[in-house]
């Protein structure tokens, strides 16, 4: 028979991210620094108290919106994390973050509208618009701003049919922290367009440099902005598959409704397993946060020196994402090249958009004695190639 695969499931090619940990495979004594997700095991006291819960019979389906003694739980910790009151009504807890945004872009696309994605950026936005009926338009970030958009490049992207902004905050690829007077700027453009916006804020817990700035929380902003988070990143909890998001009433009743159908609920017990993350000693996760930012550092300083590579000190995220473009411009060659002479992973950077033509992805996710491994390993490739790639 015929394939009859619909085209926009066609149009997308298979997660870069996903194919370069396969063909790492068929190595040895491989450092991947590929995947973006910590290297930290959930803390064995969640684990177990997740597990009580499920011997309590937690096993089966909850409320769509999530079970009621984690909304509750949720909205203390954002009240005192974040100095926002939210109604129960505003939240929703999700398959992880990728439910949220799913569930938003859903809920608000209609066929041919539009939505600005700043890049380089997470590569399922990409998808999950077109999925969703949508039509990305890219707004490119360079090197020489630390990749933090520009936002009269935001205001030349927008036409008729923009539907929202997508920000993310600190971000997955380049660590970027979007500042306060940038989402200003962002803010007064989406109220006098009445567009919405989608603040992917689930590196929040590691912004390395002062407190966390959100949309959210300028004038206007809480009535068009869907704020995504997750356990995943910063609790260590990928596996687990929770998120959660907030926004306004109208938005929020339309994002469960899609969630219903798509998901039921999100897992019981994952969502047992949040609540418990939400009750243990915050230190743990301060303490992942600053192992973060100093493997971030570290990587900094290693790059720095290497003939013809350029990086920024980090800003957030665990990701560092130099340019390479005096070596080589083209970062998936450089990146095959460098997993098959020295065993490392890394992502080329066009998987993020085409504003990452010339970088790389480093998740900065294994162990500092590991990461200085692959960093010496790094820099002999670089020099063999005398700075300069086939
Ligand atoms: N948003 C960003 C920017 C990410 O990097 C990721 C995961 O890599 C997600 C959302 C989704 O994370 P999860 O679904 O594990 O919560």
């Amino acid at each position: 028979m015929k394939e009859k695969v619909s085209g926009s499931v066609r149009e997308i090619v298979p997660a870069v991210i996903r194919e370069m940990s396969l063909r790492a495979a068929a190595y040895d004594n491989v450092i991947s620094l590929g995947i973006g997700e910590p290297d930290f095991d959930t803390p064995p006291e969640i684990c177990r108290s997740a597990l009580k819960d499920a011997i309590d019979g937690y096993t089966h389906y909850t409320p769509s919106r999530g079970d009621d003694d984690l909304i509750e739980a949720l909205r203390r910790y954002i009240r005192n994390s974040r100095n926002i009151a939210l109604d129960p009504a505003q939240l929703a807890v999700t398959h992880g973050g990728m439910g949220a945004l799913i569930a938003g872009l859903r809920a608000i696309l209609d066929p041919g509208e539009e939505v600005i994605v700043i890049e380089p950026h997470f590569p399922s936005y990409r998808a999950q618009v077109i999925f969703a009926g949508g039509t990305p338009v890219y707004v490119p970030t360079d090197f020489g701003d630390r990749f933090v958009v520009r936002p009269e490049r935001v205001a030349r992207a927008i036409t008729p049919k923009t539907k929202a902004i997508i920000i993310n905050s600190p971000n997955n690829p380049t660590g970027a922290v979007v500042p306060g007077p940038v989402l200003d700027e962002v803010a007064h453009m989406a109220m006098d367009h009445d567009l919405l916006v989608i603040s992917d804020e689930v590196y929040d817990r590691l912004a390395f440099e002062g407190p966390y700035e959100s949309i959210y929380v300028r004038p206007g902003m809480a009535e068009r902005t869907l704020v995504v988070h997750s356990f995943s990143k910063s609790f260590a909890m990928t596996g687990w598959r929770i998120g959660y998001c907030y926004g306004p009433p109208w938005l929020m009743n339309e994002v469960v409704k899609v969630a219903t159908y798509f998901t039921s609920c999100p897992s019981n017990v994952g969502q047992r397993a949040a609540l418990a993350a939400l009750r243990a000693e915050s230190g743990q996760f301060e303490r992942m946060a600053r192992a973060f930012k100093d493997r971030c550092s570290l990587a900094y300083h290693r790059l720095k020196e290497m003939p013809g590579v350029r990086v920024h000190p980090p800003a957030g995220s665990f990701y560092i994402f130099p340019d390479l473009g005096e070596i080589t411009q083209d970062s998936t060659q450089f990146a095959l090249e460098l997993l098959d002479r020295e065993q490392v992973v890394v992502i080329p950077g066009s998987a993020f958009g085409p504003s990452g033509k010339t970088c790389i992805r480093i998740s900065c996710t294994v162990e500092t004695g590991l990461l200085a491994e692959a960093m010496d390993r790094i820099e002999r490739f670089v020099s063999r190639c005398g700075g300069r790639n086939s």
